[in-house]
């Protein structure tokens, strides 16, 4: 499956490994299990995240976590990544380097990566990265089954989406067998939300507001109300999951105004409504179910875009 990569890896003393921006449970999981992996085989490793990680999965931080490039690596290897522009703010590292790697669940860019695995039906990047790491051939210990645990567990929402297939609970019924707290590991990731984050949804809450005939609702958090409580722009991560969990509506969609002006739309579908061709169209990306862009529109007319793109898909 991954000759290729693999290749790659055993000719690469030093490897820096690159998970999206705007990082999430997956991209740690998966950025985390496969340095392991790579020290394991006496590789010099970082992750280049670019950003901290964040709070829900603060427990799988460690050193190989970095912000900042301390050397040029042999090989750049992206995870749960196969887009330029969510490389960005490390672009000059990932194309300093002499050769490229990927291995994702993303639907990718062609020329991304000089050697590329990717499996846009695959549930998680961290299943391919479990996939890889025995392929590997090297012993999955405790600490790389507890970060890919994580990561299959955030990107299948708990193993709830429709991408959660046999192959998952395969994964996941041996990587339990492995030693790990699965009940701590859940309650770590889902019932230790900071203060500011249940404030942030309950404005999502309070804001609202049904389209398309009741078969979308929207919402938005702004920048002046998150900021002005003081949490970090993380904590508005999680507002999406809670909209989505209305009665009777198709797509959720919340715009999370990142920067005054910039909008970051998240969007959700829960059956039919294909919302990753529409991030896509609008400049981002995603999967079929789960889709984000980013809009430098007025709110308003941001507004007025989304819905009438919805009521040409619903
Ligand atoms: P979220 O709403 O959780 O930020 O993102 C939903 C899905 O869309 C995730 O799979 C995420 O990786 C992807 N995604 C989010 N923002 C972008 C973007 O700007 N470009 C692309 N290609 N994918 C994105
Ligand atoms: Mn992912």
């Amino acid at each position: 499956m991954f000759e290729k990569i693999i290749e790659q890896v055993n000719k690469a003393k030093t490897i820096s490994i690159f998970p999206h921006s705007s990082i999430d449970g997956d991209g740690v999981g998966s950025a985390k299990a496969l340095a392991l992996a790579l020290a394991a085989l006496g590789k010099r490793v970082e992750i280049l995240a670019g950003e901290a990680v964040p709070s829900h999965v603060a427990f799988l931080d460690c050193d190989f976590f970095k912000t900042e490039a301390s050397f040029i690596p042999e090989l750049a290897f992206a995870v749960d990544c196969s887009s330029l522009n969510r490389i960005e703010n490390r672009l000059g590292v990932w194309q300093a380097a002499p050769v490229r790697a990927c291995i994702d669940h993303h639907p990718s860019e062609a020329g991304f990566a000089e050697a590329m695995y990717t499996d846009p039906q695959a549930s998680a990047a961290a299943l391919l990265i479990y996939y890889f790491i025995k392929e590997l051939g090297v012993e999955i210990d405790r600490d790389i089954a507890e970060a890919l645990y994580t990561g299959i567990l955030t990107d299948t929402g708990s193993f709830r989406y429709s991408n959660t297939d046999p192959a998952t609970h395969t994964a996941i019924s041996e990587l339990c067998g492995l030693g790990i707290d699965h009940a701590a590991i859940c309650s770590a990731v889902y019932e230790n939300k900071p203060l500011e984050q249940l404030r942030i949804e309950a404005y999502a809450v309070d804001h609202m507001r049904l389209i398309c005939g009741g078969r979308a609702v929207i919402s938005v958090i702004p920048y002046d109300f998150w900021n002005g409580i003081n949490a970090p722009y993380s904590c508005t991560e999680s507002s999406i999951d809670v909209i989505r969990s209305l009665r009777g509506i198709e797509v959720a969609a919340v715009f999370k105004e990142k920067e005054p002006g910039v909008y970051k739309l998240s969007m959700r579908s829960k059956s039919y409504a294909d919302i990753g061709s529409l991030a896509f169209r609008l400049g981002g990306g995603g999967h079929k179910k789960a889709a984000a862009c980013t809009l430098k529109l007025s709110l308003k007319e941001a507004e007025a875009m989304l819905e009438a793109e919805l009521e040409k898909i619903l």
